[in-house]
């Protein structure tokens, strides 16, 4: 897929990837196989009909494929954007095997932004109200996929978002130039004809419990999509001093409230030397965002290898086009401060790879007496993200792991509590937006089997 220019686009905040034309979706869906057995559709955490809308694509019919999508995925326009399709349906393209897998996360993203753009997005169907009234908490990709398929199935659904914004991570976390905020706009509009009601600015665990959803005001049953947005801290001297951000608080203040732009009310620091922590997708973001936001040197120090690095390999080789720098086999030991308290510089050590953890990747050892000093003005922590423990902590009886994730059945998102349902971040940690969908899915049929209601095959 073309792309901006790296040297044009380190100065704006537009997207990346440009699209396909119809000619160029057109030749890269007739490259698809057709397998019957679609290894590609078992890999795709909610199983969109994979051969069927690549197919349509190839015959033109771009609207159809648009529908086929939609069947299984609330958010395609998104999904084609930031889904890891190297990881999952690209992964077990058979066409891998030998060259180039299908880039079907391009063709959903072509098929979905060709339908917005001529305005052809059908409401979704809807069922006659079913008189089950559902509550909703949080509007990121776990509680927008539970929201819309108990809306699609007769329920009155009331989604309820701490934020003033809707979307979660899409909306607040992930940067503009990898995933357009009109387009999240559009998406969630769409849903938003199917009869969902969303309240803004309710903090359940506050504004009100569970107990007093279900008691009280007398929802049937509570969805609880909460997300993972309490970032971790790397716990070393300095973490306090003037320039030390979450990746978190960084992208809010960039993607919510906007600070990139001359006009914006809520600040952001900017500085030439920005130093990230992290080897993910978020410490990515903070990176570039940092390199559009007036920063000449963007390093992102990670404690392990490249190869080892989480984040997309798409976002890394983005992030290297853009000039941010990586610094790996490196930990970081303290953040160093002037006398006033601003950072200065950040201390680390070099490290080696030892023997694999419980994860399976390489334990990194530091080596003695190899510290370094990177110096710079900012230093921004992507370590990751733990659940917010409010509603654990205000909801009696609710089962939850070491981890503060709440326990889930990953298959019905069914949890301790009778009526309560919980799925996406706050149950696996933080994960990716269609495994959110996935368990959104899930706990959508079994809200509607345990509530007595037809369970309708989606397929
Ligand atoms: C910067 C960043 C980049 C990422 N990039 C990718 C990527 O490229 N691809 C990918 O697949 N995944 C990516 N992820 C991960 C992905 O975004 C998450 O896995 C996904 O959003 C989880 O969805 P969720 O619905 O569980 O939670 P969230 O998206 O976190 O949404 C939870 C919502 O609940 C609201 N909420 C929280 N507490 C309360 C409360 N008490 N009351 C009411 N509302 C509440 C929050 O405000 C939020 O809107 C990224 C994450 C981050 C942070």
């Amino acid at each position: 897929m073309r792309e901006q220019d790296p040297d044009t686009r380190v100065s704006n905040f537009a997207e990346v990837p440009l699209g396909y034309t119809d000619e160029e979706a057109r030749a890269e869906a007739r490259r698809c196989l057709g397998c019957r057995t679609a290894p590609c559709v078992a890999a795709c955490p909610v199983a969109v009909a994979i051969p069927e809308f690549v197919g349509q694509i190839a015959g033109g019919a771009f609207p159809a494929a648009a529908r086929t999508i939609r069947r299984a995925n609330a958010l395609p326009a998104i999904c084609g954007r930031v889904c890891p399709q190297e990881d999952q349906c690209e992964k077990a393209c058979l066409l891998g095997k030998r060259g180039q897998p299908l880039a079907i996360g391009h063709l959903e993203r072509f098929a979905a932004d060709r339908e917005r753009r001529e305005g052809r997005v059908e409401p979704p169907a809807r069922k006659p109200e079913c008189g089950k009234r559902i509550a909703v908490v949080g509007s990121g990709p776990a509680g927008l996929t539970v929201a819309s398929e108990l809306a699609g199935a007769g329920c009155a659904v009331v989604v309820l978002e701490a934020l003033h914004a809707l979307g979660g991570v899409l909306t607040y976390g992930i940067p503009e130039f990898r995933l357009p905020k009109a387009i999240v706009k559009d998406e969630i509009a769409g849903l938003e004809a199917l009869g969902m009601r969303f309240v803004r600015n309710f903090v359940v665990g506050r504004t009100e419990t569970i107990d007093h959803l279900l008691k009280e005001d007398g929802f049937d049953a509570v969805f609880i999509g909460t997300g993972a947005g309490l970032p971790s801290f790397l716990g070393i001297p300095g973490e306090n001093a003037v320039g030390v951000y979450s990746a978190n608080e960084y992208l809010t203040r960039s993607n919510l409230m906007k600070a990139y732009r001359p006009d914006a009310a809520t600040p952001i620091l900017r500085s030439p030397r920005v130093v990230t922590v992290g080897g993910g997708n978020v410490a990515m973001d903070a990176a570039r965002t940092a390199r559009r936001l007036d920063t000449v040197q963007s390093i992102v120090v990670y404690r392990r290898g490249e190869a080892e690095m989480p984040a997309r390999i798409e976002e890394v080789r983005h992030a290297k086009e853009e000039g941010v720098l990586l610094r790996t086999l490196c930990h970081p030991a303290a953040i160093l401060e002037d006398e006033e308290g601003f950072v200065q510089g950040i201390r680390c050590l070099r490290v080696e790879l030892g023997d694999r953890d419980a994860s399976g990747r390489r334990r990194p050892v530091p080596i003695p007496d190899s510290a370094f000093t990177i110096e710079c003005e900012i230093v921004i922590v992507a370590i990751g993200n733990r659940p917010n423990p409010l509603i654990p902590d205000t909801t009696p009886d609710i089962l939850v792991s070491g981890r503060g994730t709440i326990v889930a059945d990953p298959a019905d998102g069914r949890t301790s509590r009778p009526r309560v349902y919980a799925g996406g971040d706050i149950v696996t940690g933080s994960a990716t937006v269609i495994q959110a969908m996935g368990a959104g899915r899930a706990a959508a049929r079994s809200i509607l089997e345990d509530l007595g209601q037809p369970v309708q095959p989606r397929m």
